[in-house]
């Protein structure tokens, strides 16, 4: 059963079995050391790119940090 929150979910993988259930969501990409589709930007989730990285790149416009 999907959590109340899954009228919330950002995430456009709604294939994915965790989609809606922020539980399971955090902890699957926690373990792989990657940030949940929700932190992302609109564009910035649609790549599928969960990684810190990206996430970064997502944030910044892809403009390095000082
Ligand atoms: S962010 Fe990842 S785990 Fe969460 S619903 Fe989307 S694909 Fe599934």
């Amino acid at each position: 059963m999907k959590s109340s929150q899954s009228g919330h979910c950002t995430c456009t993988n709604n294939a994915c079995p965790s989609w809606g259930d922020c539980r399971p969501c955090v902890a699957r990409h926690r373990d792989r050391k990657e940030i949940p589709g929700c932190f992302f930007t609109a564009a910035g989730e649609k790549t599928y790119d969960r990684s810190v990285e990206n996430f970064i790149k997502d944030q910044t416009c892809g403009v390095p940090m000082a």
